[in-house]
């Protein structure tokens, strides 16, 4: 077998998520027990589940991993995102989890989206232990580790991201150590090197004190500490966000950018060849 190039591992990577999720419709929101009692190991696509999705069918994992996808491929702004999640909102999806039903909402109100998302988290947390902390922000934060390759900028933009709905430090640092290894592994590092790269930031974040919320203008933001978020990087507004610059060319998709040949920004997403976005966006065929 010859070895895959990163074009190849970010496209199997999207697949890869877009079929495990499409694999776990089938057992969302099931307990183990019950899982292991109705199917035993699940090792089949059948579709079905708390929403009768069909076979193949997507949650909004995918969807809202295609929508981080489609940022990046704009060129990345967290307008951007927030644009692409509000899109998806809109169409009133049937599987949206808490928090980000309740940061979208607050958004399209107009909202600040970091804003909006550190108040979704503080008023989830009041739901008990472990409340505020889902995988929501997890769920969706793959492309990022396949669009970065330089940490500090793999870690900075996984953090925002996740903040827009899941601010709690769990879920940023969660998406920040996720993100650092699958940019690790597009590189071709071997997995327990790419494991470490995430042990690394995790430790790197966690070292920083804790900072008490400030909320004067100008000053750190709160939910930015783990990775640097200020206010000045609060962009997304709804309906004001434009790509920082041009979308990249179709065809010119393959190759890395030229005036940064570490970064993976431009180029595979909206391959010409496979459209691979839109594919894995196209509900399954009835
Ligand atoms: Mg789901």
């Amino acid at each position: 077998m010859t070895t895959p190039t990163p074009q190849q591992r970010v496209h199997g990577a999207l697949l890869g998520l877009a079929a495990g999720d499409a694999l776990g419709a089938t057992l969302e929101f099931m307990p183990p027990e019950e899982i292991r009692r109705r199917h035993g190991v699940h090792t089949e696509i059948t579709g079905g589940g708390a929403f009768g999705w069909r076979p193949g069918q997507g949650t909004d994992d995918t969807d809202l991993t295609i929508a981080v996808a489609r940022a990046y491929a704009d060129g990345y702004q967290l307008g951007a995102v927030t644009e692409h999640f509000l899109r998806w909102y809109r169409g009133r999806p049937r599987d949206i989890g808490g928090m980000t039903a309740a940061s979208l909402g607050r958004i399209a109100d107009g909202e600040e989206p970091l804003a909006a998302g550190a108040a979704a988290t503080a008023a989830a947390r009041g739901g008990g232990a472990g409340a505020g902390a889902g995988n929501g922000s997890l769920m969706r934060a793959l492309p990022t580790g396949l669009a970065r390759s330089h940490p500090d900028r793999c870690a900075r933009e996984a953090a925002e991201i996740s903040a827009v709905t899941h601010a709690d430090p769990r879920c940023v640092h969660a998406c920040v150590a996720y993100t650092a290894i699958v940019s690790a592994l597009v590189e071709g590092t071997p997995v327990p090197e790419a494991l470490q790269a995430g042990r690394r930031h995790h430790r790197c974040h966690h070292r920083r004190p804790p900072r008490r919320p400030r909320r004067r203008p100008g000053r750190a933001h709160p939910l930015g500490a783990a990775a640097g978020i200020r206010p000045g990087d609060q962009r997304a507004r709804p309906g004001a966000a434009r790509p920082a610059q041009p979308p990249p060319q179709r065809g010119a998709a393959t190759g890395m950018t030229s005036d940064s040949a570490r970064e993976r920004d431009s180029f595979v997403w909206t391959d010409p060849d496979t459209g691979l976005l839109d594919q894995i966006g196209r509900p399954a065929a009835r």
